[in-house]
């Protein structure tokens, strides 16, 4: 079995944004330049807002942090992030979800300017990214995608399955997979049999954030089987996934591990999405 490896494709992609960034230094005489908002002091937001930043820096871009207190108002947030909006020097801006329960995302979702969603989550980010016409790609499925392609793992013609029908991952994945001319079932958790639909699939794409929900049996011989799930919940309190993994070894053609498979890709298609909006706007 082939492991598809989210790590070495990480590392590949951020290699080849150094000469980008370069370049778009000596255009501009700055660096790309992600603010991270985040409101409140959640301890796992905190330390995905501190690895967005160091990821930042190690590619040479510049991350700020604008740390707002947990019981700001929601016309002070709308505020603070159109003066991110307003800020020529800022290029990606990305809100921490989730926010403090008095706070709305439905509106933090409608303010922050497409120009400079680096998420590709915003309503009218997704706008554009449905009618064919993406700013940037929401990141976890477009980082799929780019694991997929590194291995030249063509996906047309392809019967797909993805499992799983979040805005984030599920609903995006099934149109990144259909654009590249894959025949794509959406599957979730009101689909009756769910294996009838998997076993057939020449790709699943599992994201139902359900620890260890499928393994071998819900697979036919050589498939390919990406993973986003991710749990701190396997066993020994391991992180895993949504796919009983070690059961795949002589099964699958391809396999996305958990760790190490679809987790890397999400931060570095981030640094890529800011990349591609400062090169945009620029
Ligand atoms: P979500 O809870 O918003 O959506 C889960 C989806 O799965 C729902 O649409 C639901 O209908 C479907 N589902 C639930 N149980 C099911 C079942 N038994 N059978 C079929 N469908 C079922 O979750 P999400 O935000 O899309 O995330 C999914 C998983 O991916 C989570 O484990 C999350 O932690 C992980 N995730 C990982 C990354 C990454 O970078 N690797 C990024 C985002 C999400």
């Amino acid at each position: 079995m082939l492991i598809l490896d989210g790590k070495e494709v990480s590392n590949h992609v951020r290699t080849s944004l150094i000469p980008r960034i370069a370049a778009f230094k000596n255009k501009t005489g700055r660096a790309p330049h992600l603010a991270v908002v985040i409101c409140g002091e959640d301890p796992a937001s905190q330390v995905y807002v501190r690895n967005k930043k160091a990821a930042c820096e190690k590619v040479g871009m510049t991350s700020t942090i604008h740390a707002l207190r947990e019981d700001i108002t929601q016309p002070e947030l709308t505020e603070m992030i159109e003066t991110l909006n307003a800020d020529e020097g800022v290029d990606g801006i990305l809100v921490q979800f989730p926010l403090p329960k008095h706070l709305s995302t439905h509106e933090v979702l409608q303010t922050v300017s497409p120009l400079k969603d680096a998420d590709g989550l915003t309503y009218k980010s997704l706008g554009y990214f449905f009618a064919g016409q993406p700013l940037v790609s929401p990141c976890t499925p477009k980082g799929v995608m780019t694991i997929l392609k590194h291995y030249n793992i063509n996906v047309e013609g392809m019967n797909a399955v993805v499992v799983g029908r979040s805005n984030i991952v599920g609903k995006p994945m099934a149109m990144l997979l259909t654009e590249a001319n894959a025949t794509v079932t959406l599957c979730h958790s009101k689909t009756k049999n769910l294996a009838q639909f998997t076993k057939n699939a020449d790709l699943v794409v599992v994201a139902a954030g359900k620890a260890q929900l499928l393994g071998k049996d819900d697979f036919k011989k050589d498939a390919i089987v990406v993973d986003v799930g991710m749990h701190g919940s396997g066993q020994g309190g391991k992180l895993c996934g949504d796919v009983r993994f070690s059961e795949l070894e002589g099964w699958a053609k391809a396999a996305t591990p958990v760790p190490g498979g679809v987790g890397p890709m999400t931060i570095t298609t981030l640094l890529e999405n800011t990349c591609l909006l400062a090169e945009k706007r620029v």
